[in-house]
């Protein structure tokens, strides 16, 4: 996918605040109808319908008269609230090239004000099976406004409230720079996905890096779940940083022990095929009570063994703002994923973010600095467009 952020350039005030007040509809509406929009706008004489031409024009929302005549915000409107968020907050000048892509995400270089090259994470959550959560909706019935902006921007404020709390406790992983709706900004990471090694000068060092920071972090009560080469940089020197949050579980969780067990089996069946490696001494003694002594020793981690306490990192989560709520719905949403049968239509993946060619280096972009309209908070429900407010910190 590509990102033309020009169009940012060149929106009016007006078209922002109807881009936001389709935003603050889907609250409550997956279409909204149209007359909410020029509602929550507040704009006079049909003002919303004539904006929405240039919104539609640069696919920034969505036209939809299947029930009735209404609108959606695309991905790439999503995307243009946050990116503009974050460039009126002064984290962000341009956005660059795309540098990963994920069954859920995508990623961007972009460029902060003193040259500093960032990458930019746009979660999309959905993506892939929000028909699933569709059909599973009686499941989640008690969040009417469970839809994929609301998924997208937990998993962004996950992502970033561990990377945040990790970092803090010494874990090799991107510095965390903020959030905002469905992004995560973040510091570049220099190298590749460990995917991409085909050698290591010291296969032994990496591995025993790597397979300690599973440990270290169930010391910490937490499994990464998504823990495999893809998800593991490695630089020039052969240093590692691990990535990707937004899956991880405590080590309370009900499946732990299977997914610890799983991320330590990614890291040897990795090893093992590209570098032939496997460790001859275990990495973790068995020191629990009771161990058999007499069980064979794999060299693998034995869960019981090493996780600490469940919810050690609670506290800075918290402060994050991620709460344990959250946590409930992002699992109950892997949990619907997980079941889907990969069937039937994909309401989001509808093509409605076609942009045009970006070019080479990074697109300079200057947008108002006038205060947001946002809708950012799509977590509550609540009365439709009772809240339009300013704010432009909004997450
Ligand atoms: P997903 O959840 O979609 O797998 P990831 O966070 O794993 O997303 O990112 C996908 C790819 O993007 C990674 O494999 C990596 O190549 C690249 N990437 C992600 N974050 C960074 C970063 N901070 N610096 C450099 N590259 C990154
Ligand atoms: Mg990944």
């Amino acid at each position: 996918m590509k990102l033309d952020v020009n169009v940012l350039r060149y929106l009016s005030k007006d078209e922002f605040r109807v881009l936001t007040a389709t935003e603050m509809g889907m609250k409550n509406h997956e279409i909204v109808p149209a007359e909410l929009v020029e509602r929550i706008a507040g704009l006079r004489n049909g003002g919303a319908y004539k904006n929405m031409k240039t919104l539609l024009k640069h696919k920034l929302v969505h036209h939809d008269s299947t029930k009735y005549d209404g609108y959606r915000l695309t991905n790439l409107g999503y995307d243009y609230l946050a990116i503009k968020t974050m460039v009126n907050r002064g984290l962000i000048t341009g956005v660059g090239r795309q540098i990963g892509v994920g069954k859920e995400s995508d990623i961007f270089e972009v460029v902060g004000e003193d040259g500093r090259v960032m990458a930019l994470k746009l979660h999309r959550l959905g993506r892939t099976s929000f028909r699933a959560v569709k059909s599973k909706r009686d499941y989640l019935k008690h969040r009417s406004s469970f839809n994929w902006l609301y998924l997208s921007r937990l998993a962004a404020l996950k992502e970033y409230a561990f990377m945040k709390a990790l970092g803090e406790h010494g874990f090799p992983v991107p510095e965390a720079i903020d959030w905002n709706r469905h992004c995560v900004l973040m510091s570049l990471v220099s190298g590749y996905p460990l995917v991409q090694v085909k050698e290591l000068t010291n296969p032994q060092l990496a591995f025993e890096t790597i397979i300690n920071l599973v440990i270290r972090l169930a010391e910490h009560g937490l499994i990464h779940c998504d823990f495999n080469e893809f998800n593991i940089m490695v630089d020039d020197t052969e240093n590692i940083t691990m990535i990707d949050f937004p899956q991880m579980v405590s080590v309370s969780h009900k499946n732990a022990q299977m997914y610890f067990d799983r991320d330590v089996e990614c890291i040897f069946k990795f090893f093992g095929k590209r570098f032939n490696y496997a460790p001859t001494t275990a990495i973790v003694r068995k020191e629990s009570e009771g161990a058999d002594e007499d069980a064979e020793d794999d060299g693998r981690p034995v869960f019981e063994d090493v996780a600490g306490h469940a919810g050690a990192l609670d506290r800075e989560l918290a402060a994050s703002g991620f709460t344990k709520q959250n946590q409930e719905v992002l699992e109950q949403f892997a949990d619907v994923e997980e079941n889907d049968d990969g069937n039937g239509e994909d309401v989001v993946s509808e093509n409605d973010d076609v942009e045009e060619v970006n070019g080479r280096g990074f697109e300079r972009l200057s947008v108002s600095n006038e205060e947001e309209t946002s809708a950012g908070e799509v977590s509550k429900g609540g009365e439709e467009g009772e809240d339009r407010r300013t704010d432009g910190q909004s997450q």
